[in-house]
């Protein structure tokens, strides 16, 4: 490796790393508009306990109303 393909390679590094950095960032704010494209109900999704769309939200509000009629 010749001192052209070392910075090459290394500013490929640098900027997949700067975009990993940056999704994973804002998919910690929760500023990347998730959705959802499962075509089952909430209710049978194994991930309905932990979601946090908007989706499983209300399918979990409306769940607990139904339960206290
Ligand atoms: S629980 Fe979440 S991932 Fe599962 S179907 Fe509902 S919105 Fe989609």
């Amino acid at each position: 490796m010749n001192r052209r393909d070392f910075f090459r390679k290394s500013g490929r590094i640098g900027i997949l790393a700067a975009m990993g950095g940056g999704v994973l960032l804002l998919a910690n704010q929760k500023q990347i508009d998730w959705k959802c494209d499962e075509n089952l109900s909430c209710r049978g999704c194994v991930e309905y306990a932990s979601c946090d769309l908007e989706q499983a939200k209300q399918s979990r509000t409306n769940e607990q109303r139904e339960a206290r009629k």
